[in-house]
């Protein structure tokens, strides 16, 4: 097997409308040892959440700080996904996670994901997670409670046009039954990563 390095490690992006359950899938694969997948931490402005931990689940900063990265180009990707509300990839997140010897899996906005594709098309695979529709991307939504009523209906507002994107993407997951979905998932990825890089590449950062 390829020892993984900055030049044979892979990216799994992993995108869809905020509910669809890629939070849950990704975690599902982080804890599949054999893939070597390790988490992309993305840079926010926006306020932790619940448990979430910086370093950890974000690393949370203030809007002049996420500013300032973006002037000195930092960024692999960033987004504004909801209004007043930035996230963005670090390069330096990247190469830290390759340099440990692992693949880099993200969950990330529908655009910063294809970003990330257009970038690295070899060593990337864009994996879109479908919801069955958009009433269960409510319910769900509304049952993982972790937002108020206003944030939710602005994350359904963007939800049909995110849909419109699943053709762009190398992979497309249902996630109707979860356990299906997650089995699906395992395989996409394993083989993915089995598949040697035609060349070293060399891309544009
Ligand atoms: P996302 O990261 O895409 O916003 P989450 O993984 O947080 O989505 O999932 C949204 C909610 O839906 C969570 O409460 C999760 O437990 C639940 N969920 C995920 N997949 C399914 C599924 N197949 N059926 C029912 N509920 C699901
Ligand atoms: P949340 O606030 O629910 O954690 O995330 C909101 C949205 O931002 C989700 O769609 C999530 O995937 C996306 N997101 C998280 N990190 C990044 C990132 O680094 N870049 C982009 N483009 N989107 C991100």
């Amino acid at each position: 097997m390829t020892k993984i390095n900055q030049h044979s490690g892979k990216l799994i992006v992993f995108s869809a409308p905020s509910g669809s359950g890629k939070t849950t899938i990704v975690r599902h694969l982080l804890k599949q040892e054999e893939l070597n997948l390790k988490f992309s931490i993305s840079a926010t402005n926006r306020e932790p959440r619940g448990e979430e931990k910086h370093s950890k689940d974000y690393y949370f900063m203030s809007f002049k700080e996420f500013k300032q990265h973006i002037k000195d180009e930092d960024f692999l990707e960033w987004e504004e996904v909801y209004r007043d509300s930035f996230y963005g990839t670090l390069k330096e997140e990247v190469h830290r996670i390759w340099s440990l010897g692992k693949h880099v899996i993200f969950d990330i906005d529908v655009s910063g994901g294809l970003r990330i594709k257009r970038k690295f098309p070899e060593r990337t695979i864009a994996i879109f997670v479908k919801p069955p529709s958009i009433d269960e991307l409510k319910r769900r939504l509304k049952d993982r409670s972790t937002e108020s009523e206003d944030k939710i209906n602005m994350r359904i507002a963007k939800a049909s046009a995110e849909l419109a994107t699943a053709p762009q993407f190398d992979h497309i997951i249902l996630n109707d039954h979860l356990e299906n979905a997650l089995e699906e998932a395992e395989d996409v990825v394993a083989d993915f990563i089995k598949i040697p890089l035609r060349r070293d590449e060399e891309e544009e950062e």
